[in-house]
């Protein structure tokens, strides 16, 4: 029986779905995460503690726990994990990207000098220290002197989920954007405190559509599972994802488009196994990839996706890392969608009403609130959580569309004491 070893953050969303994955499957698990006590007693000797701010340290302590009881796979759950999953591997000598690799894919700025060297379509980009002037760092970008013009977009090198992400239009816009990430970035949740805060990258802002791309890569060559269109603008200043509808609705050209710069970008960083989530614009000039990230899509997301005969993403993720025969990739005939429940304000979560009414709209299949009664709420662009997922599936993705839609209009937050004002109020009253 192979032996598995999960790495799961205590953030993530998904232990459930990868931990009924491995139900099904002939093998051992071992979980991974930075608490082990809840699963302890369950799963003696079987669970190690992993500290993922910290992946030299996490992959010691992975390879002394494998020279005790040899691991066949290592799988990274989420962001977080991808670098110690790496790690861990190449000392045990695992099949798995290259370290290099997914350290590139989790640093935008070292990102964007992969695909500008592979001559891939890449938006002009900077970056600073998170201790620069704000009012420099605007005054360089309006001067024109690194290159990147207005609309241009503030992020963190090493944040995901859109945390951090802000657009700015002109010179004022950019001070507050910038004071507003090198807060974040500085703040002891993001930045243990004897850690250097994290670049502050700002680039070219690209106008156009923009899709998700999931799919799995083996042995270099990428096998798309599924192209998902993201039909709400994402114009800024912040960029909250909310509904992801697949198949996608684009002409086979297009997705063919995608499919090949997707599979470049994974080229030009390096990865060469498992899964990737890869974020694309689209327009005129063509496809332009943001982002490649060597893992999964994150939430709850994955339950719209079904593979052969009902096989979840999860699984075949499992599959592909422990070696175990993977079936055909085909994904479900329907149209399915996901969407994730934006937090529009700061407060103390009391209810969520109409549940019961978003769930009787047809087509919606699910409703899951990942937020509990009295939960502090911190909507985008310091917050890093959703409400919660809502899925549907019908027979078009117009029909996906239109359920999420109507569903979420009967959804209504209560909040127990809203905040009186913005944390810090991104756009200066004009
Ligand atoms: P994260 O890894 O936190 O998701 P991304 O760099 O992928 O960060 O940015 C999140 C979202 O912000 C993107 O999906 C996109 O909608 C928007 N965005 C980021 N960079 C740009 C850009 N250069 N031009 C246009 N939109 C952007």
């Amino acid at each position: 029986m192979k032996r598995v070893l999960l790495l799961l953050p205590t953030t993530t969303y998904r232990t459930a779905d990868f931990l009924d994955a491995v139900s099904g499957l002939d093998v051992e698990v071992v979980v991974g995460s930075e608490r082990t006590p809840a699963l302890s007693g369950l799963m003696e000797g079987r669970a190690l503690r992993v500290d993922f701010r910290r992946p030299d340290a996490a992959a010691l302590a992975i390879a002394g726990y494998a020279r005790e009881r040899p691991l066949d796979a290592i799988v990274p759950v989420d962001d977080e994990a991808t670098l110690v999953a790496a790690r861990a591997a190449a000392a045990l000598g695992l099949p798995h990207n290259p370290v290099e690799a997914v350290a590139a894919s989790k640093d935008k700025e070292r990102s964007r000098e992969c695909l500008v060297a592979a001559g891939l379509r890449a938006p002009r980009f900077t970056t600073f220290r998170a201790d620069t002037d704000p009012q420099q760092a605007a005054r360089a970008i309006a001067s024109g002197s690194c290159g990147v013009a207005f609309p241009c977009v503030v992020k963190p090198v090493d944040l995901s989920g859109s945390r951090g992400v802000i657009r700015a239009d002109d010179e004022r816009s950019l001070v507050s954007a910038f004071a507003r990430v090198a807060a974040l970035v500085t703040s002891p949740d993001v930045c243990p405190p004897g850690d250097r805060p994290q670049r502050i990258l700002i680039e070219d802002f690209i106008a156009g559509g923009e899709v998700a791309l999931e799919g799995l890569l083996r042995a270099g060559r990428l096998e798309v599972l599924a192209i998902f269109d993201k039909p709400d603008p994402l114009d800024g200043p912040y960029f909250e994802e909310t509904i992801y509808v697949t198949p996608s609705r684009l002409p086979a050209e297009t997705q063919d488009e995608i499919a090949r710069e997707a599979q470049a970008a994974t080229r030009a960083l390096g990865l060469t196994e498992g899964p990737i989530h890869a974020e694309l614009r689209l327009n005129d000039a063509g496809a332009w990839v943001l982002e490649v990230a060597a893992r999964s899509i994150g939430g709850l997301c994955s339950r719209t996706l079904r593979f052969g005969a009902g096989i979840s993403l999860e699984e075949l993720i499992v599959r592909h890392a422990a070696g175990i025969q993977i079936p055909p990739l085909e994904r479900e005939r329907r149209a399915a969608g996901v969407m994730m429940l934006p937090i529009a304000h700061r407060g103390t979560l009391r209810e969520i009403r109409g549940q019961d009414d978003a769930k009787r709209v047809p087509g919606i299949e699910g409703l899951v609130i990942t937020m509990v009664p009295g939960s502090e709420l911190v909507p985008l662009p310091e917050g890093d959580r959703y409400l919660g997922f809502m899925f549907a599936r019908a027979e078009t993705p117009e029909d996906v569309e239109r359920a999420l839609r109507e569903a979420h209009a009967k959804l209504e937050t209560v909040l127990e004491r809203p905040w009186a004002t913005p944390l810090a109020p991104l756009r200066e009253p004009s």
